[in-house]
């Protein structure tokens, strides 16, 4: 069915065109005032200076969970790399250290890559892995900073 759109009437003192953009400037210029004497009660943050704050469940930057004794929890089974549709997970398992049948030695997220879907915090059955740390903005200088290895996630 077709939408019928509304347009305003066009008065005589719309089509005088000058009344219409002097309403425009002063507009303008309101917001401008209010930006530059009261910027407080503008409807905006000044980030970086004042974070929002973000919901609990968002999918922010990983971190690897520790067991009580402080080893990692991740027992290189690699279901998070599987499920992973970027691809951007590396875990190599290491030998049985007499706790554990395997243990990862090796475990990085290239966060160029990762779309923060979360599938890999779904698939991991030993709850190693989560995305609450609330880093939601991490900034580098080098493209092989966004590459997080094993320490900088157990980090957290
Ligand atoms: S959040 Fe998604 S894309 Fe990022 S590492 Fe996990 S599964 Fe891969
Ligand atoms: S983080 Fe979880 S799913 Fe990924 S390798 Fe370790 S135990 Fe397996």
């Amino acid at each position: 069915m077709p939408r019928i759109v509304q347009h305003p009437e066009r008065t005589l003192w719309v089509q005088a065109y000058v009344p219409e953009a002097i309403r425009g400037l002063y507009t303008t210029l309101r917001h401008f005032l209010r930006g530059l004497l009261k910027y407080e009660t503008l409807p905006t943050i000044p980030y970086p200076d004042i974070k929002p704050p973000i919901p609990e469940d968002y999918r922010s930057r990983h971190r690897l969970l520790k067991r009580d004794d402080g080893t990692p929890r991740c027992v290189a089974c690699g279901m998070c790399a599987a499920a992973c549709p970027a691809r951007c997970i590396k875990v190599e398992a290491g030998e049985h250290d007499g706790q554990v049948e395997k243990r990862a030695i090796c475990f990085e997220i290239d966060h160029l890559t990762c779309v923060f879907c979360g599938l890999c915090v779904e698939a991991c059955p030993a709850d190693a892995i989560r995305m609450d740390t609330g880093m939601n903005s991490f900034v580098h200088d080098n493209r092989q900073k966004f590459l997080t290895n094993m320490e900088d996630l157990l980090r957290f």
